[in-house]
């Protein structure tokens, strides 16, 4: 006799509201199908298909047989006394992610930053991710899995004046850009009415600055676009972003204008500046920074460099960063500071968390996160 293994079940997590029609229809059911799952999904939080009671009996049998919704694992849960919240998942092959959750502190925002790969192939040299390599891309199941996670341990998604989530920053873990087919169908999750409703202007993506995906992203999403420039010229920037050799600040740029374009509306482009003591922080870098960026529609973000063992950089002194953000402040450019919070927890921006032992005990995973400053 030989052994039969169980068809493998389709996982309806990860799937955008086409994509469900579609499966739908496979089984010869009808297309509104998909956004009454959907709702039950991610607005109830709900992986039970027997619970989905505006089902039929028939229906919900059979999906029980060929489909299943399968969240990422979580193996730790934490609270910061300042109100941030850190999961850590466990995705397919055994690795670690991160997921952190930001109140602002008048309470109106909660803003969850979103891991999109396992590791980053980018090596930018301050960045504890880079430092790991890559390892994987993630699903969509995955990355949306993440606001999953978080959304049905604070509450419901149904209501939307208090949105359990109510922000999403692609700002974990990887370089959302390079992950392209999976990171559009978990935003298009993001803003989908049935799912998490946000509009587009909650739902930001940081990118390090892959060019012809800016120009990909500006015709299928017209999500909030965030730039991780750190440097105002390309020979420093070489240094901390190789990717920068490939596309440099003006081809950058330029990618940044036509994504404004094609936006259509008052957008602005969220710049973002890590501040490393000696490196990047003197009056000169304020000069070119303000100058790089001089016609392009933006609000800058100071983010204090996160040490991390063996980085060779320093985080700057407060008033270091303060005079920074001053020296800008006189060349036209307002620049709020990110704040670090979560400390009790290791959430905050950039440095070692999640130290957590793979399965196979190979190695730990460091994973990073960070604070955001998104409206
Ligand atoms: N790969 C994307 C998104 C993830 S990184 C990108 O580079 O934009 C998210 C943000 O954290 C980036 O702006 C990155 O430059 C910043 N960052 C990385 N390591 C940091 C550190 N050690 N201290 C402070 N900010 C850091
Ligand atoms: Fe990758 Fe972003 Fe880290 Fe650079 S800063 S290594 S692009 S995650």
């Amino acid at each position: 006799m030989t052994a039969t293994t169980a068809p493998e079940r389709t996982n309806l997590l990860g799937m955008t509201r086409e994509q469900l029609e579609a499966f739908f229809v496979s089984i010869g059911e009808k297309k509104f199908r998909a956004a009454q799952v959907m709702k039950w999904i991610h607005h109830e939080g709900c992986d039970d298909f027997s619970t989905m009671t505006n089902l039929s009996k028939a229906l919900r049998a059979r999906l029980e047989e060929t489909a299943e919704i399968r969240g990422p694992k979580v193996v730790y849960e934490g609270s910061s006394s300042d109100g941030t919240r850190k999961w850590v998942v466990e995705v397919e092959d055994g690795s670690y992610v991160e997921t952190v959750l930001i109140p602002a502190d008048d309470g109106k925002r909660r803003t969850l930053c979103v891991s999109s790969q396992v590791g980053c192939s980018l090596d930018c040299s301050f960045c504890s991710t880079g430092k790991q390599g890559f390892q994987r891309n993630l699903t969509s199941a995955e990355i949306i899995g993440q606001v999953w996670v978080a959304s049905r341990s604070v509450g419901s998604s149904r209501d939307t004046a208090h949105r359990p989530v109510t922000n999403v920053v692609m700002m974990g873990m990887g370089e959302p850009l390079l992950n392209y087919d999976n990171v559009l169908p978990a935003m298009k999750l993001m803003l989908d009415d049935n799912a998490y409703g946000l509009s587009k202007r909650r739902v930001t993506l940081s990118t390090s600055g892959v060019v012809p995906m800016i120009d990909r992203l500006g015709d299928d999403l017209d999500v909030s676009l965030a730039i991780s420039l750190h440097a105002g010229n390309d020979e420093l920037r070489n240094e901390l972003v190789p990717l920068n050799r490939k596309y440099n600040i003006r081809t950058l740029l330029d990618a940044c204008q036509r994504y404004l374009q094609k936006c259509g509306d008052a957008r602005v482009i969220t710049i973002e500046y890590t501040v490393i003591a000696g490196v990047n922080d003197q009056q000169e870098h304020a000069r070119q920074l303000a100058e790089v960026v001089r016609d392009l529609p933006c609000k800058i973000n100071l983010i204090p460099f996160n040490p991390f063992p063996h980085s060779g950089y320093e985080k700057p002194s407060r008033n270091q960063v303060v005079r920074f953000q001053k020296w800008l402040h006189e060349l036209g450019h307002t620049a709020p500071i990110r704040s670090t919070r979560g400390d009790d927890i290791d959430a905050a921006c950039g440095q070692l968390v999640g130290r957590v032992k793979d399965r196979t005990k190979r190695h730990e995973r460091y994973i990073q996160s960070i604070q955001i400053d998104a409206d």
